[in-house]
């Protein structure tokens, strides 16, 4: 078996954990979704048609409608089923959605202008033999004519400091862009409703050869990793949010030595 696609998420999980990467990726494991998760799709899926309706009709009224109707279809599919104890609970979630789809508006004025792609599924050949795969949120273009990669986020923003990992996703999203498109972006953003907060952070071809070398390393080594069927767990203060932690091995032997 070797490695057909990668995304920037499993890209991101190999990094920071391989064992990890192999539940997600190579095992397939399912995970319970959170009510955070719930917020960032439906979200998402309101604010990609919101930029369907006209300019002067995009008020925090028609996006608080879009997002309760894009609740209204999700709510049944299997992966949200029982997320919530009681409808006052899920009425409740419903109205913090609001107040951090309200902030959207801090952020940027819809009315001026129209996004190029909303949800762009790409799948590329990137340097030699990779097959990379993302989706990205919204794709602009400024009016000196250059592109912005923007990706919603429904989180509180961390210091700036350790947004950089985010980052990460949005520098492959940009290598995917000038593949696609054979332009370089002029930057990308990440725009987090809690708070609210934009980081803009500005892209070059130099920097987009050093991320495409990088990826092929990883690549190599995901490859390497699956030949020899040997992810090594990296713990971490990623444990603490881990899916997995009462099944991975090595906190399982942490416990033992423990006990
Ligand atoms: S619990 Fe920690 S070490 Fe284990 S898979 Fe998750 S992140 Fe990796």
């Amino acid at each position: 078996m070797t490695l057909e696609t990668l995304s920037p998420s499993r890209a991101g999980d190999f990094k920071a954990c391989p064992q990890l990467f192999r539940f997600r990726a190579i095992d397939h494991l399912p995970e319970p979704t959170s009510p955070q998760q719930a917020r960032g799709t439906t979200a998402h899926l309101a604010l990609q048609r919101f930029y369907e309706l006209a300019r002067t009709e995009r008020s925090p009224e028609r996006l608080f409608d879009l997002f309760r109707e894009a609740w209204g279809e999700l709510r049944n599919e299997e992966e949200f089923a029982g997320l919530f104890a009681s409808l006052d609970e899920e009425r409740a979630w419903g109205v913090d959605s609001m107040t951090l789809l309200a902030n959207y508006f801090q952020l940027e004025n819809p009315e001026t202008f129209d996004p190029l792609e909303r949800e762009l599924d790409l799948l590329e050949p990137v340097g030699e033999g990779m097959m990379i795969r993302g989706i990205l949120d919204r794709v602009d273009r400024r009016p000196d004519g250059r592109i912005v990669i923007t990706d919603y986020k429904t989180g509180s923003a961390p210091p700036e400091t350790y947004s950089i990992p985010a980052f990460f996703a949005l520098k492959i999203y940009a290598l995917l862009i000038r593949r696609h498109l054979a332009e370089t972006p002029a930057e990308v953003r990440l725009l987090y409703l809690n708070g609210p907060t934009m980081y803009r952070f500005p892209v070059d071809d130099r920097q987009l050869d050093a991320m495409e070398k990088q990826l092929a390393a990883l690549w190599l080594a995901i490859n390497r990793a699956i030949e020899r069927n040997h992810f090594p767990p990296r713990t971490g203060p990623l444990c603490n949010w881990c899916s997995f932690r009462s099944i991975c091995p090595a906190w399982e032997n942490l416990e033992q030595l423990a006990g």
